[in-house]
């Protein structure tokens, strides 16, 4: 049976630091899905059509990649999708405090699907979406944490 991972999130935007999540976990998994959650609850600053084309650009020419938008539980999304398996970065204590419990929480919605966590590089683990956006929204200069291929 071939490994699929899902790698939910906001991406707004995707980062340097996501992509590190992704190179490294190409490896371990047949096909990785990068899923773009609607969250409604969460006040979103890019569209979902910019956040997926962003991420797009830089993976298009990937075989193992695909990228799609999803809405409702993430554990719904991976039954949907055939994959065993959530994929998610961990940056620090803050970052473990809340995906820990969420992990619980869907190996309780669903006890076939593991979540593997992945700790962050040492060169991106400062990077974070929030902070990239509070810069772009001030006018200063974000791309050195950027892939190059999004331009904002
Ligand atoms: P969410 O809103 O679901 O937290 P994010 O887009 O902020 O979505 O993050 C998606 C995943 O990427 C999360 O597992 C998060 O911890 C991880 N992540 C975010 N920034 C980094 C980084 N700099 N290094 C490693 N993982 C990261």
């Amino acid at each position: 049976m071939i490994k699929i991972a899902v790698f939910p999130g906001s991406f707004s935007p995707f980062t340097k630091g996501h992509k590190a999540i992704i190179k490294r976990a190409l490896p371990l998994f047949d096909k990785i899905i990068i899923a773009v959650g609607i969250n409604y609850k969460k006040h979103q600053h890019y569209s979902i059509e910019k956040r997926i084309k962003w991420i797009n650009d830089i993976y298009f020419n990937n075989p193992k990649i695909f990228i799609k938008s999803y809405k409702g539980l993430t554990v719904d999304f991976c039954k949907k999708e055939n994959a065993k398996y959530i994929l998610r970065g961990l940056r620090d204590f803050n970052d473990f405090k809340f995906e820990k419990n969420i992990a619980q929480m869907n190996k309780s919605l669903n006890s076939e699907i593991e979540t593997i966590f992945l700790i962050t590089s040492p060169e991106t683990s400062h990077i974070s979406s929030t902070i990239v956006r509070d810069i772009i929204k001030n006018g200063g200069d974000a791309k050195q944490f950027l892939p190059k291929e999004i331009n904002i």
